[in-house]
């Protein structure tokens, strides 16, 4: 291999996986089962790291063995017989001189009960627990000795292991990959002693072998040296695959788009309001990565209310000042169309073409978007998924932004860009993402922050409040629409059925309108028709409805700075984040707005830590990490890395230190072009190298 090669780097997207490298020495049937645990190759195997171990290293006399921990004790068998009463059992008895113990299986074959013939010395694995006749075993680990045969010298891991596969069977393809495979160290020595680091063949033959007296309680929780290392290298290795993505994206052409200060001038001149410290500065970043001839993958971060939508606005303007088409799609049909609205308001009297494209547009209707957008007449066009069908062709598309974008899946998103050669994205999110997330599985983007709110809100004031205290909230509700503000009743989620939800909200709807027969009440949910749906929330915009009975469907991007009071019904079943959207919907305006989230008691544990840290703190970013820490980056990420993996050993709140070292790792390694790039992504990612280009 030339010096000069630059790293490879994961492979292309291609539709199927590219092959392993297949060096496992099993049959089909023992390579399906193993590819069930994620193995393919030798190396995975040697990474198959165990669950816990028993320790099969000393005897138990058996009158000291009823602890109730595992023990391991060796017996000779006196009695070996099948019972049939109460059901078939095989019982065994067997004595070590000084006590007995009794055998039972409830499961066994025939060889077992040759196996356990009267004269035979037994070592059995288990815990011993009082029984009907004595001290017993049930279901023992056994294995027949002779007298004074040696003991295992490390203790025996259990793995993960799938149906079919024993723990036997998976234990010996391990065990050969440990003493076949070469495991040199990817990495330096003088890289380790100063990172403080252990060696790999080391590090994971302990894990696999470890010596009787280990420190088992840091095996256990994964702080012991050994695990440190594996860590440091399964998050290396997601490090330089996501800097290599980052690379080779920035080698990529796009089309420059110079800030030509027409019309994002007087969008800026037009607004009643001038722009915030912290959008001024997004906007100046992303103006300056347009300005670049390679594609930007820029994640815009801002709380709720931060006002993203308008530095999307100047972000489509300075693309359309150069000629290029825009694309801006959002998660739901409802939040699309007060983006439509809100950026037509904008852009429109700029002289700015702007079309709205959503899956329930009426055939003539839809007809007429997709040819504007087909002829390069539509400058900007808004929409949902409906965006990114394969009818949907523009003429020229340079930007493509993508509101709420961890509502999307990859290949969603993927697809919109695939509308044009290579266009610029920018994705808004606005569920923050702790550092230690921006860090690892965003590492391939780049990432602003809007951490300032537009002057002259106060923050939103949280009630948490007991069902029971109804009534109490009702009299609220009509004190604050007395006064000319406007209120949201959030219903309750029903995950289990949809058609119950809808109830609820039907319901609901009836009741407010009994119990305020003065005030205008609507309703809107997600099974509406989309124009039945636009014109409650115009009503609502326009004060002609004061109280608003939603379901979640107002969670993302509705804004009525008038809106004031929110009720959440059933807050306690809700998430963490959904709860901070949907609190998110009041506190727009100059107003003191008041969030009252509605519980019934009993409160489960995980309800009641949710329900104390939304009513502790409006920060989003407070909010992520502790929603984090509560569910784990498994679901947090959601669809995003959905197919991806996930790291198996390094914990993103534990291991914070680890990602920034192994970030500045891989940094200079692709800097330096080393070649233990190639080795280490190779080792350790294999065939899902390809997941993370996405
Ligand atoms: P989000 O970041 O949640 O998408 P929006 O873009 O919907 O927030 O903005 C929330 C509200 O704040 C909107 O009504 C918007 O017009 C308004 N807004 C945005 N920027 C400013 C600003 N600099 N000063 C005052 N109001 C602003
Ligand atoms: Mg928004």
């Amino acid at each position: 291999m030339a010096a000069s090669r630059p790293p490879r780097a994961a492979p292309a997207p291609e539709p199927a996986a590219p092959a392993p490298r297949d060096d496992l020495v099993a049959g089909p049937g023992v390579r399906e089962k193993l590819a069930k645990l994620g193995i393919h190759s030798r190396f995975d195997l040697v990474l198959h790291l165990p669950l816990r171990y028993e320790d099969e290293t000393r005897l138990t006399p058996l009158a000291e063995a009823g602890t109730g921990e595992p023990v391991l004790v060796e017996a000779e068998v006196v009695e070996c017989e099948v019972k049939y009463r109460p059901r078939r059992t095989l019982v065994v008895k067997c004595t070590d001189g000084l006590g007995e113990l009794w055998l039972r299986f409830l499961n066994f074959y025939p060889s077992q009960v040759k196996q356990m013939a009267p004269g035979r010395r037994l070592r059995l694995f288990g815990e011993v627990r009082p029984g009907f006749f004595g001290a017993e075993m049930v279901h023992p680990k056994v294995r027949v000795v002779e007298e004074g045969a040696p003991l295992p010298t490390a203790l025996t891991p259990v793995y993960p292991t799938t149906a079919g596969m024993s723990q036997a069977n998976l234990r010996g393809f391990i065990e050969h990959a440990l003493d076949t495979l070469l495991m040199d160290d990817t990495l330096e020595p003088a890289l380790l002693e100063r990172l403080a680091l252990q060696g790999f063949r080391e590090s994971v033959l302990l894990l696999h072998r470890p010596p009787p007296d280990v420190d088992a309680a840091s095996l256990a929780d994964r702080t012991h040296p050994a695990w440190r290392r594996l860590k440091f290298d399964e998050l290396l290795a997601q490090q330089l695959a996501m800097r290599i993505a980052y690379r080779e994206r920035r080698a990529k052409s796009a089309p420059r788009m110079p800030d030509k200060h027409t019309l994002t001038n007087l969008l800026v001149k037009s607004l009643p309001f001038a722009l915030t410290r912290a959008q001024k500065k997004a906007w100046a970043t992303i103006a300056h990565d347009l300005a670049q001839p390679h594609p930007m993958r820029r994640l815009l971060q801002g709380d709720v209310g931060s006002g993203k939508t308008l530095v999307a606005a100047l972000a489509a303007l300075q693309a359309i000042e150069n000629g290029w088409q825009v694309a801006l799609m959002a998660p739901t049909e409802i939040l699309a169309e007060q983006h439509y609205l809100k950026l037509a308001h904008w852009l429109e009297p700029l002289g700015v073409k702007v079309s709205w494209l959503a899956g329930s547009l009426k055939a003539r209707a839809k007809k007429t978007a997709l040819e504007a957008i087909a002829r390069g007449e539509t400058q900007l066009a808004i929409g949902t998924h409906a965006l990114f069908q394969d009818e949907v062709a523009f003429e020229r598309l340079g930007l493509a932004i993508v509101d709420e974008q961890h509502r999307f899946g990859v290949a969603q998103r993927l697809a919109l860009t695939g509308k044009g050669s290579e266009p610029h994205q920018l994705m808004m999110s606005a569920t923050p993402i702790p550092r230690t997330l921006s860090m690892s599985y965003y590492a391939d983007l780049d990432v602003s922050v809007i951490d300032e709110l537009p002057p002259g809100r106060t923050p939103v004031v949280t009630k948490l409040v007991d069902e029971s205290r109804r009534d109490e909230v009702i009299l609220r509700i009509r004190e604050s629409c007395a006064e000319g503000a406007q209120a949201y009743w959030v219903c309750p989620l029903i995950e289990e059925s949809e058609t119950l939800q809808l109830k609820t909200a039907l319901e609901t709807f009836e009741t407010m309108k009994a119990t305020f027969p003065d005030l205008a009440v609507g309703l809107v949910h997600g099974r509406l028709k989309p124009d039945e749906k636009a014109q409650v929330m115009a009503d609502f915009k326009a004060k002609r409805v004061q109280l608003l009975v939603a379901t979640t469907v107002i969670e993302v991007g509705v804004d009525v700075p008038n809106a004031t009071l929110m009720v959440i019904e059933h807050a306690e079943r809700m998430g963490l984040a959904q709860l901070h959207q949907l609190r998110g919907r009041v506190g727009r305006g100059t107003g003191r707005s008041l969030a009252i989230l509605l519980y019934h008691q009993p409160l489960s544990e995980m309800a009641r830590a949710r329900l104390k840290v939304i009513y502790g703190t409006t920060d989003g970013f407070e909010i992520a990490r502790q929603d984090l820490l509560q569910r784990g980056p498994g679901e947090y990420l959601g669809s995003r890395q959905s197919g991806a993996p996930l790291l198996r050993f390094a914990d993103l709140e534990r291991d914070a230190d680890l990602i920034e070292l192994a970030r500045e790792v891989a940094d200079a390694m692709i800097s330096e072009r080393s070649h233990a790039v190639e080795r280490h992504l190779d080792r350790w990612l294999g065939r899902r190298q390809f997941y993370l280009k996405a």
